[in-house]
């Protein structure tokens, strides 16, 4: 067995043992002898064995797909999308942000004339953690990871982000707003949420 000592030059008082790819690694405080430490292996050897089968064990994990080829699946508006030539990562992306900034722009100009908001800018782009947003001055910032969801979720993120031009939160008005122009709006941002999680593709 594979055992490594580290002494903490902090105040550590306790003493942890970490199995990481097949090692033991015993973490403990300055004043505590090596031959403790071994005792103490001896002692916790079940546990220890169990720990390294189980980690052996464990399937690694899989690789991000990096190439799509001609007439594979990509999901497109809630849809499968057959696709009609080879594409890597960044060219399914790059064509994904296309493909949004046309129906992003043009659905976002549909709602702003029905609900009579205007907003300063619309702008498609790579966010992390957000679906869209509506800043202080009006300018719309979209997910364009959203195109891979249904349009009534899609719909339903451009009428609420829309409705930030009126209402800067989530109060009873907000709501109201967004209810006229979209049904069940609450589901829409329970399963937009939901989505979210289970994002088919995540090209970063
Ligand atoms: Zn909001």
């Amino acid at each position: 067995m594979d055992i490594r000592i580290e002494r903490s030059c902090k105040r550590r008082k306790t003493i942890t043992l970490q199995v990481k790819e097949g090692a033991v690694i015993a973490r403990i405080p300055q004043r505590i002898s090596d031959r403790y430490v071994y005792d103490l292996i001896e002692a916790r050897r079940d546990w220890i064995q169990t720990q390294i089968q189980k980690q052996q064990s464990r399937p690694p994990l899989p690789m991000p797909k990096t190439h799509w080829l001609s007439g594979e699946a990509v999901p497109f508006l809630g849809e499968p999308y057959l696709l009609s030539c080879n594409y890597d990562a960044q060219a399914l992306k790059a064509w994904y942000l296309e493909q949004a900034k046309i129906v992003l722009v043009e659905r976002t100009d549909y709602f702003a004339t029905e609900m009579r908001l205007r907003p300063k800018q619309v702008i498609v782009k790579n966010q992390k953690t957000r679906w869209g947003s509506c800043s202080a001055d009006n300018v719309i910032r979209y997910n364009w990871k959203i195109i891979q969801a249904p349009l009534d979720l899609v719909d339903y993120l451009i009428v609420h982000e829309l409705a930030h031009i009126q209402h800067k939160n989530h109060g009873p008005h907000f709501w109201s707003k967004v209810s006229q122009f979209i049904e069940n709006p609450l589901q829409c941002r329970k399963a937009l949420h939901h989505f979210g999680h289970n994002l088919a593709f995540d090209l970063g």
